[in-house]
C-alpha cells in the first residue's frame, strides 16, 4: 500500500547551498499574486448537484452492452471548473454512452459555491486540498474535514472505476498535459487518450497522494487506470476546448463513445519528474517568469535563487513542469522532469 506522503528526487540535486548574507537573513514580505483575467463564468451546475436518490454531484449514465466504468472527475479544486463546463456540457447535451457506464463528478461544490472571480484563487479548497488525502489510513481515520467528509461520501464511485480522469487546470500558463504518476497503467490510459500529447510521469506531492495516486489504481496488480489532466490556464476558453477534446478522446478510446475517423495523432512526448524544488525559504524567486513545459537546453542553467541557495537545472533538456511563480515557504517551486526514451506501448 502508498504511504501518506509519498515523494521522490531521483537525479542530481539542482539545489546548491549558499551562505546566507545578512540582508537575507532579514524577513521579507511575501511577493503578492498578480491579478488573474478570469474569462470564463462558473457554470450552473443547479441542476447536478441536488439530490438525485444518489450521491449529490455525481450523475451516472448507463450504457446499453457491457463495458468499463468510467470516472470523470472535476472540481477536486473548487476554482478550476474548466472540467466542471464540459462536464456540464456532455450532460446538457445528455451523453449516452453506448456501453460500460459513465459518472460524472462535481468533486467539491462547496469550494466551487465561493468562487469569487475579484479573487478567483482563493476558493481552490474550503479547509484543505481535496487532491491530498487520497490514503485509506486518512480516509478511515477519525479526522474530518469539508474535503475528507466529501472525499468519503464519493469514494464508492472512485472505488469502483476502472478508468478514472481527474479535470484539473493551472494557475500559470503552461503547455497542457497528462499527469501519469507513477503507474504503468496511468502511462498507458495517458497514451490511449493521446491529446494533450505530453505526459509526465511523477511519483506525487510529499504534502499527500493525489486521487490519481490512490491505491485503486496504485496498488499492484489494479486493473483500474488513472490519470490527471491539466488542460492549460484556469480560466481561458483555450482550457474548456482542450478539456473537451482530451474527456472525448478517452471516452472513444475507451469504446464509450463512437470511434472518430480522424487522423491518428503523433505519438506523445513522455517525461519523468525526477526533482521537485521546495522553496526553503520566503526569498524564493525565479530568475524570469518560466512557462510550464519549458525544456532548458543547458545543464547548469541558473532557475532561481533560494535565499542563499542557487537552483540549477541539473541535466540537459529539462523541462520544467507547472513553475509555481510565487511559492510560499515549503511549497513546491517547480517539478523538473526529463524525457523518457522508450516510447510508450500501444494499448490494445
Ligand atoms: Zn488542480
Amino acid at each position: 500500500m502508498m504511504s501518506c506522503g509519498s515523494g521522490a528526487r531521483l537525479g542530481r540535486s539542482p539545489r546548491t547551498r549558499g551562505r546566507p548574507t545578512f540582508l537575507e537573513t532579514l524577513p521579507t514580505p511575501p511577493q503578492p499574486l498578480p491579478r488573474f483575467a478570469v474569462n470564463i463564468a462558473p457554470p450552473d451546475l443547479s441542476p447536478w448537484l441536488t439530490d438525485h436518490g444518489g450521491i449529490p454531484g455525481i450523475i451516472h449514465r448507463e450504457g446499453a452492452q457491457p463495458g468499463p466504468h468510467v470516472v470523470l472527475t472535476s472540481l477536486i479544486h473548487g476554482n478550476e471548473y474548466a472540467g466542471a463546463v464540459v462536464l456540464d456540457r456532455l450532460l446538457r447535451e445528455d451523453i449516452r454512452p453506448a456501453r460500460g457506464r459513465l459518472s460524472l463528478v462535481f468533486a467539491n461544490p462547496q469550494a466551487f459555491a465561493r468562487f469569487d472571480p475579484d479573487n478567483p484563487v482563493a476558493s481552490r479548497f474550503v479547509e484543505e486540498d481535496m487532491n491530498r488525502l487520497w490514503c485509506r489510513q486518512v480516509l478511515s481515520g477519525p479526522r474530518r474535514s469539508v474535503e475528507l467528509d466529501r472525499a468519503r461520501a464519493i469514494l464508492p464511485v472512485i472505488e469502483s472505476a476502472d478508468i478514472l480522469m481527474d479535470l484539473h487546470s493551472m494557475l500559470w500558463p503552461g503547455t497542457p498535459l497528462i499527469l501519469a504518476g507513477r503507474m504503468e497503467s496511468g502511462r498507458r490510459l495517458a497514451a490511449m487518450i493521446g491529446d494533450p500529447r505530453l505526459i509526465v510521469s511523477d511519483h506525487g506531492h510529499q504534502s499527500g497522494p493525489r486521487l490519481i495516486d490512490f491505491e485503486r489504481f496504485s496498488a499492484p496488480g489494479s486493473p483500474a487506470a488513472a490519470c490527471l489532466l491539466e488542460a492549460g490556464a484556469h480560466w481561458n476558453k483555450d482550457t474548456v476546448e482542450a478539456t473537451d477534446h482530451a474527456v472525448r478522446a478517452l471516452l472513444r478510446h475507451s469504446g464509450l463513445l463512437p470511434a472518430d475517423e480522424a487522423a491518428p495523432l503523433p505519438p506523445p512526448r513522455h517525461m519523468m519528474v525526477t526533482d521537485i524544488v521546495t522553496a526553503q525559504t520566503p526569498r524564493f524567486r525565479f530568475v524570469r517568469p518560466f512557462r510550464g513545459g519549458e525544456v532548458i537546453r543547458r545543464r547548469g542553467t541558473l532557475l532561481a535563487q533560494d535565499g542563499p541557495d542557487e537552483i540549477r537545472t541539473p541535466y540537459p533538456d529539462c523541462m520544467l513542469v507547472m513553475p509555481n511563480l510565487r511559492p510560499g515557504l515549503g511549497q513546491t517551486a517547480v517539478r523538473l522532469a526529463t524525457v523518457v526514451p522508450e516510447s510508450v506501448p500501444p494499448t490494445p
